[in-house]
């Protein structure tokens, strides 16, 4: 059997939170005027008081509120894939499954928390939120949740890709949203991230009616991304395999890795891997610090990896996973030494997309490919051993809007920086 399903009734009907399970908390986010440890009345112009709770709750697991189950109901639970012919193909012992979180509407796992936040931020009152999107995963994701809370959402989106990919911003105005290039105060500028995430939070701070939601990093997002593992989970036990021996996720803030991994921490036994790419090597060449989450230093400082809060990746990348810092949470299970690192060369990350789209037939997003790639490496290591490793990676999302990198790589463009 190729694919593993969840009856629908399986769906997870509650988060699974790692704060108890991590051996000390994480550090608190700070002031970045004070630098004193940020309470609920700095972050409440932003957020609701449902995610600023869940942010530091310790609570073992978080009820799923009935609302949000209804909408995620649309795509999950999602199916655990065997990829048996990438196996066949690379003639290794290992099992490799992936979880597929291309089957949501956005087509990535980023709606599994764009629909909670929309549904927090809705029942406490607020009927409009902004955010910043890069290539335009996340603000489809967060389109979409608005529009089932009759909620208006702004998107601020990275100048270059708002140029360059007009597909995302035309789901994201089907889903009722407008979408603004950024940085908004300076045209010529092709804009990052940071400068999107600080335009976004200054246009909610201004607004009585207004929060902002951000779609990765935050301990919240992570936690509602925990459905992942936890279908996962229950995924290989039909599937006959005890526990994998190692999961992977691409990571670029980290809530997918987080989604795929954190219900996996208990267990010593299983080795996490993140994969990022080798000229946003946050991870593996950042420095571990307080740094802001925006360009402008308006966001709280994060005890995080940080490349700085200015850094601006090479424009010849094409593999997203962008964003200069990346989860407190992943952070410290990486330093801790619980989680492992790897970065890659974007040419390596799209071999194994198209081996991958050539074998399993699945065409998958270059953030998603980084995961692929270091599966691959698993699968090939343990064919050199002659060991029969179960590897799990995250799909996080398919690639059918990011086909002009694909365009880049067929016809020899696509250099490594
Ligand atoms: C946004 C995105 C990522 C990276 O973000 P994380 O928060 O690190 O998961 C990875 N894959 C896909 C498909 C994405 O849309």
């Amino acid at each position: 059997m190729a694919r593993f399903i969840l009856p629908d009734d399986k769906i997870p009907t509650a988060w699974f939170n790692i704060m108890p399970h991590l051996p000390e908390p994480v550090d608190p986010p700070l002031h970045p005027a004070t630098r004193e440890p940020v309470g609920p009345d700095d972050l409440s112009p932003l957020f609701p008081m449902a995610l600023i709770g869940q942010e530091v709750s310790t609570d073992p697991w978080i009820d799923i509120p009935g609302e949000v189950l209804d909408i995620l109901r649309l795509w999950r639970p999602t199916p655990l894939v065997r990829a048996s012919r990438l196996e066949a193909a690379l003639g290794t012992p290992a099992r490799i499954y992936y979880k597929d979180e291309s089957v949501s509407p956005a087509g990535s796992h980023k709606p599994n928390t764009a629909v909670p936040q929309a549904f927090y931020n809705s029942a406490e009152g607020t009927t409009r939120l902004t955010t910043e999107t890069g290539a335009g995963q996340w603000g489809t994701a967060l389109s979409f949740a608005c529009t089932q809370f009759d909620i208006e959402c702004k998107v601020y989106m990275v100048r270059a890709s708002y140029n360059q990919k007009p597909y995302r911003r035309i789901m994201m105005e089907v889903w009722g949203s407008e979408v603004v290039p950024s940085p908004v105060d300076d045209p010529e500028s092709p804009g990052s991230l940071g400068a999107a995430i600080s335009d976004a939070v200054r246009d909610a701070a201004s607004r009585e009616d207004t929060h902002y939601s951000l779609g990765s990093v935050l301990n919240h997002v992570l936690l509602h991304q925990t459905v992942i593992g936890l279908e996962a989970k229950e995924q290989l036990g039909l599937a006959g395999e005890a526990k994998p021996d190692v999961v992977l996720g691409s990571c670029g803030g980290g809530s997918n890795l987080g989604g795929i991994a954190f219900p996996f921490v208990p267990d010593d036994s299983i080795r996490l891997v993140a994969a990022e790419p080798s000229s946003c090597p946050t991870l593996t060449e950042g420095k571990f610090d307080y740094d802001f989450g925006d360009v402008a230093g308006m966001t709280p400082l994060l005890p995080m990896y940080t490349l700085g809060h200015d850094f601006m990746p090479p424009s010849i990348h094409a593999g997203g996973l962008r964003y200069h810092g990346d989860s407190p949470i992943i952070s410290k299970l990486v330093r801790d030494g619980r989680m492992e690192a790897v970065a890659y060369p974007q040419g390596k990350v799209f071999d194994a997309a198209v081996q991958f789209a050539n074998t399993d037939g699945k065409l998958p997003a270059p953030e998603t490919a980084h995961a692929i790639r270091a599966a691959i490496d698993e699968a090939l290591a343990a064919k050199e051993l002659g060991e029969e490793k179960v590897i799990l990676f995250n799909y996080s999302g398919h690639g059918h809007l990011d086909l002009s990198a694909y365009d880049d790589y067929n016809n020899g463009r696509l250099i490594d920086a």
